[in-house]
């Protein structure tokens, strides 16, 4: 972040009634091109992950169906398609993170170079990353295998969770369903994985039984 930006904040006059107008710093962040900055680089390292996603899933649907489809598969680009509404997504969870370090800075009385190191470690936080990438791999990687289950004709699914001690409750429900046609929804209301953030879990093609656990082929 650059070092004027928080100089830029608190000197703005968005300082004592910034608190009672929560637009004040949504304002600011698009003003100086940081929402817009966040949005384009959000998008770059996001689809390099859904096309490695993407990549993984299908291969992993190739080997597990044992069926090498030899058409045309254009659900990479449908996945980078979703994929550029699901970024409006990832900007506004960062852009409301920031907006409270902005309104909290006023508050605390931070100087610009405590706020900028603030900023800094909100945009660099490394286990919101993880959840980030650990999701959207997620994401890619059970659409790339749904759509190749659909065209290989596979009718149905099933949920496969990590099968360790942290999977959830929710996903474990998903997994007890068995298999359900393609298409339709598991349980938790999702018709593949992701059913939460940081979710690991990925889908396996009835028709061989087996499950295709995101280990095998990471
Ligand atoms: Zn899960």
């Amino acid at each position: 972040m650059p070092a004027d930006f928080a100089a830029g904040w608190l000197a703005s006059g968005n300082g004592a009634g910034a608190a009672a107008r929560p637009r004040g710093p949504k304002r600011y962040l698009q003003r100086t091109g940081v929402t817009a900055a966040l949005t384009v680089a959000l998008t770059r390292i996001m689809r390099e992950l859904w096309a490695d996603g993407w990549r993984l899933g299908r291969n992993s649907a190739v080997q597990i169906t044992s069926i090498d489809l030899d058409a045309p598969d254009s659900s990479l680009q449908s996945i980078l398609d979703e994929g550029d509404r699901r970024v409006g997504g990832l900007v506004a969870t960062r852009v409301t993170r920031l907006e409270q370090a902005l309104l909290a800075a006023v508050a605390g009385g931070l100087t610009a170079g405590q706020l900028t190191g603030v900023l800094d470690g909100l945009l660099g936080n490394e286990p919101a990353a993880l959840v980030v990438t650990q999701t959207e791999v997620t994401w890619s990687m059970s659409l790339a295998a749904l759509a190749y289950y659909q065209q290989a004709r596979i009718a149905a699914v099933g949920w496969a969770t990590a099968g360790d001690a942290t999977v959830c409750a929710v996903c474990d429900g998903n997994e007890a369903a068995g298999l359900i046609p393609v298409g339709d929804e598991f349980p938790s209301g999702d018709d593949q994985p992701p059913a939460h953030p940081n979710c690991r879990c990925s889908l396996y093609p009835g028709d061989t039984g087996q499950s295709m656990m995101p280990a095998d082929v990471i």
